[in-house]
């Protein structure tokens, strides 16, 4: 019998998880457990780490699961890397739901740069205004060029003092053209740096950053072992055995 894990954490994962539930499929839906009121899901939900390759293998075989799909966030290497392992050692078919990475247009002025101490690196040595577009476990980096004046913006308000003096905006997306530009002009923004997450709901500040002629420090996406992967949830139904109303 067919039954598949969600490793979500994203908004695809959800539209993926309301699918699948429509199909009438038995699955779970995994929470890392970052956000502290995460989105209800229609399938049945689990949250937190499995404990690991090994600990993912366990549960994998304990709860009978059939399928992986790996939704979850494409800066969240460890978990993907970690699915790839699992999968490979309890011989679990594998499938990784990954939106397109934005590409540059006609105006766009990114500087692109493999990680986020690289990003702290590339910001310019005078004092300027910057937005840290990148969550709370990876802003710590940019404490080593304390001149400029940062803007953050998390889903939750930190639980721990930030590692640095910022203006701090609280609110959970998806963000809308008009609201970044309003957002960018009114923190006065000269700088931005941003991860490469691709999909609509962050893509907002990117058109923003082109709109205002302001600079992009993007980071690119981590490298990870080869694994099968499609860009829509209709692929994912196919690959689950199911048809879809949703366009491939
Ligand atoms: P990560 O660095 O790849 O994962 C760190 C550890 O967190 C994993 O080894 C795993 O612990 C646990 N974990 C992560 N995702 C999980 C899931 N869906 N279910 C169960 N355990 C999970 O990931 P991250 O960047 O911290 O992201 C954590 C979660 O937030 C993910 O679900 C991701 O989709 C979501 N998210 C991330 C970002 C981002 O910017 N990275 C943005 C939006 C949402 P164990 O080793 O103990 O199993």
């Amino acid at each position: 019998m067919m039954r598949a894990l969600i490793l979500g954490g994203i908004a695809d994962a959800g539209l993926l998880a309301t699918e699948i539930a429509r199909a009438g499929i038995d699955a779970v839906y995994s929470y890392g457990g970052r956000t502290r009121a995460p989105a209800d899901q229609p399938l049945r939900t689990r949250i937190g780490g499995f404990g690991g390759v090994g600990g993912l293998a366990d549960y994998i075989r304990r709860e009978g699961i059939t399928h992986v799909i790996d939704a979850t966030h494409p800066f969240a290497a460890e978990m993907s890397r970690n699915a790839v392992e699992a999968c490979a050692e309890t011989g679990t078919p594998l499938i990784a739901l990954e939106r397109t990475p934005w590409t540059k247009a006609l105006g766009d002025n990114w500087v692109e740069i493999g990680d986020v101490d690289a990003a702290a690196a590339a910001l310019p040595e005078a004092p300027a205004r910057v937005f840290l577009a990148i969550g709370r476990q990876h802003i710590a980096p940019f404490a080593v060029r304390p001149q400029h004046n940062y803007t953050l913006r998390f889903v939750d308000p930190p639980e721990t003092p930030l590692p640095f003096a910022a203006d701090l905006i609280v609110s959970r997306g998806p963000f809308t053209l008009d609201g970044e530009l309003e957002m960018l002009r009114k923190q006065g923004i000269a700088w931005i740096v941003a991860r490469n997450s691709g999909g609509d709901g962050a893509r907002a500040k990117i058109d923003a950053a082109r709109l205002l002629g302001l600079p992009v420090i993007m980071i690119t996406r981590p490298q990870l072992p080869e694994r099968k992967r499609v860009e829509s949830i209709a692929k994912v139904m196919q690959w689950l055995g199911h048809r879809t109303c949703l366009g491939a």
